[in-house]
Formats: C-alpha cells, structure tokens, sequence
C-alpha cells in the first residue's frame, strides 16, 4: 500500500492543532485548573509544528525546520507539564528551558534542508521520546497512588509512543528512515508517522478518561465520608462492608465497636467549637493509626464513630478498644485540654462474620445498648455484648 505521507502529516497537523483550540478556549473560560491551559497549548503547538513541517521546500527552511521542530518538542514538555499538574506537582522550569534552548541552537545550526536530515530526525525523537518517558512515569504515580485504571492506560500509550521514538531515533542514525527526506514514501518513516497519525488522538482521549475517573473517584469519595474526619459516614460504611468481610471462613467472627466521647460536650462549650473540631479529628487520626488496613472506620453522627474488626472475636475487640483508650488519653495529654479530661465509653458487640453485612443493623443496635451500659456505669469502660 502507498501512503500520502505529506497528506498524513498535514490531518494529522490539523487534528492535533484543532483539540489544543477547543481545549484552550475552554481553559479561557476559567472554568477549569491551569493544567487545560498547557492541555490546550501542547496541542496547539504541537499540532502548528506538524502543518508547518507540511509545508517543507515550500516555505523558508527556519519555518519548515527549525520552528516546525521547536513547537512540535514545546508541544511535548507542555504535555509533560499538563501531566505534573495533574499529578498536582509543580515543575522546574528552568533545567527545561535550557533544553529547550540547546535544542533550538541546534536546529538553526543544522537548518539546511538536506545535510542534517537524519541528525535532526535523531535529536527530535530523542527529545520527545524522553518527554514521553517523563509523561508515562507520571500518569504511572497517578494510577497507583489513587488507584485510577485509566492512568495506566495512558502510561501504556506513552510508553509505546517513546519507544517508537526509541527506535525512530536508532533507524535515524542508522540512515534507515526509508528514505532521504521526511517525505520519501514507504519504510521505516511513513510507518512512523501512521502510527503517530493513530496514537495522537489516544493521548488526548486516555488523558481524558483519566481525569473524567480521577473526577468520579473524588465524588464518590465524598458522597461516603464524612468532611471534618475524613472517617467514613453511614452509606460509606455500609457500602464498604461487602468488600470487607469478603474471604473470611465460616468461623470467623467480627467484632463491632461503637466509641462515645465522654464529656465531649464540655470541651466545645468550655474550649470553643473550633477546639471541639480538632479534638473529633486528632481521636480519627489516632484511631487509623491504631487498625489495620482491613478494618473500618465511620463516623455514626456528633462524637459518635463505629469500627468494625473483621475476623476479630471478642478479645481481640477488647484488646483493640482497651488499646485505643490508652492511645487517646495520651493524645489528651498532648492537646492540653486544661481541666477537661474526655475519655472514651465503648460498646462491643460480636458476630459471625458470614452474617455480615445483613446483621450490620442488629449489630449496631446491640453496640448501641452495650455503649449505653458503659455511659451508665460511669463513662470510661468497655461494655461486651456476645451474640450467636
Ligand atoms: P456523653 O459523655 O454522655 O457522651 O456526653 P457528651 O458531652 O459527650 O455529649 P453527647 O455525646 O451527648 O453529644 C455530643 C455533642 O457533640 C453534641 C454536639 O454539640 C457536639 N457535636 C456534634 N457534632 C459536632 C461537630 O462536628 N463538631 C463539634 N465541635 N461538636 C459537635
Ligand atoms: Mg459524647
């Protein structure tokens, strides 16, 4: 099959250039984070690099060669650039505007259309082949530091765009680009170019799908926890119980506790609300760092939170509880809560864990009435409730 190279080229010029548009005026609209703005750019640059190498012999060589070259390279540290922000990482501009600028020396140096063809092609792919391993190594820290799927898919799209950077730069110094110009049809470079004709909208659509899963995430993430304490809130817990219990044996048993704040009214009456805000979110993170990864954490309402042990029977409940008495009067200590001194009132109920999440309701309910034993017999203790 003979392909139109120039005409390749040139679509692919224009769809890349037309995206960065759309993206820009939206960025315009200051609707959205900076990063559509060098979204919006890189395209555009890119893309102007692309139309502009179209029109090579045509138009003076600087255009056609060492502007053509710059934007399409800008196009791809700018990519790299949206790729940080998203990542909510700045970037140092400084190191990359010195490449920039080496880059740009060396292109004036070896504008003459023919001589430098292969020595430019080189240098091109290598620049954008590393800005493309920078890209991947990004979106890779995005999908597994917030576990978005989609991230991966664009690291795996630009880990293959810089290994066909990789290999475009090795068949440049090699002389095995298929031909003595961008244009010559056939070989190794036509190849090249379809594939970046095909590849070029996946950047953009993975992108996207990335940050439409990292938005959903966040909502979801929101809609079931609660914002002072970042503990789950009802629907959380209950949404996150059929995961938890999954994979446990038929014996097992699970422990719930339910924890009150003693005196807790008190220290918002006697210290201000804003202290009683930081007191429920110094006893969260004290209580995370006390369980294990499997465990859940919600908040029931005021200062009331639930924890749920899966494959935890009674002692360990108890163990658990006694150990975040101790852990709390001691953070106590540290917040200096003057003459007020809050301890914790727990109640403890046991169940199967294959009884979960059905008995989650009955589970509560008799948590609740241990928690009420505890407050009765004067606050500070551990109350246990057994159940079949
Ligand atoms: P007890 O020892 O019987 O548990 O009494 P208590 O003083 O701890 O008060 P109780 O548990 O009955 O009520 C909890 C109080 O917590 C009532 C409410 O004013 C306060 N509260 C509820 N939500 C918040 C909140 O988000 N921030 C702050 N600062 N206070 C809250
Ligand atoms: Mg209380």
């Amino acid at each position: 099959m003979q392909l139109d190279v120039k005409t390749i080229f040139f679509l692919t010029g224009m769809l890349t250039s037309t995206t960065g548009l759309v993206l820009w005026g939206l960025a315009m609209t200051g609707r959205f984070d900076r990063w559509l703005k060098y979204w919006g750019i890189s395209n555009l640059s890119a893309g102007a690099g692309i139309l502009l190498l179209t029109f090579r012999d045509q138009i003076p060589d600087f255009y056609s060669i060492v502007l053509a070259n710059m934007l399409t390279i800008i196009g791809y540290f700018l990519l790299m650039v949206t790729a940080r922000r998203l990542y909510r990482r700045k970037v140092a501009w400084q190191p990359h505007l010195l490449v920039l600028a080496v880059m740009a020396t060396l292109f004036l140096m070896m504008q003459d259309s023919d001589q430098f063809y292969f020595e430019r092609t080189a240098i091109s792919a290598a620049i954008c082949g590393f800005y493309c391993v920078l890209i991947s190594h990004t979106t890779l820290a995005i999908a597994r530091e917030e576990n978005i799927s989609s991230a991966y898919l664009v690291t795996g799209i630009f880990s293959v765009t810089a290994l066909a950077f990789g290999l475009r730069m090795l068949a440049a110094l090699t002389h095995h680009l298929g031909g003595e110009s961008v244009f010559a049809p056939g070989g190794i470079n036509m190849w090249m170019i379809l594939l970046a004709a095909i590849v070029a909208p996946l950047w953009n659509m993975s992108m996207l799908m990335m940050i439409m899963e990292r938005i959903n995430r966040n909502w979801i993430g929101r809609a079931l926890r609660d914002p002072l304490t970042s503990a789950l809130n009802r629907a959380g817990l209950s949404a996150a119980m059929e995961n938890a219990v999954q994979g446990y044996s038929d014996k097992s048993y699970t422990a719930l506790l339910l924890v009150d704040i003693d005196h807790f009214k008190q220290v918002n009456d006697k210290l201000g609300h804003a202290y009683g805000d930081e007191l429920l979110r110094m006893f969260s993170d004290m209580v995370r760092s006390q369980l294990r990864g499997s465990d859940l954490f919600a908040r029931q309402g005021g200062d009331e939170f639930v924890i749920l042990l899966p494959g935890s029977g009674e002692k360990e409940g108890r163990e658990v509880a006694e150990r975040l008495q101790k852990a709390f009067t001691q953070s106590i200590w540290k917040m200096k809560t003057a003459e007020i001194a809050p301890t914790l009132s727990i109640g403890l109920a046991v169940t199967k864990t294959d009884q979960l999440p059905q008995s989650l309701h009955n589970l509560l309910q008799q948590a609740d009435a241990a928690l009420y034993q505890s407050k009765q017999g004067g606050r500070n203790r551990i109350t246990t409730v057994q159940t079949a």
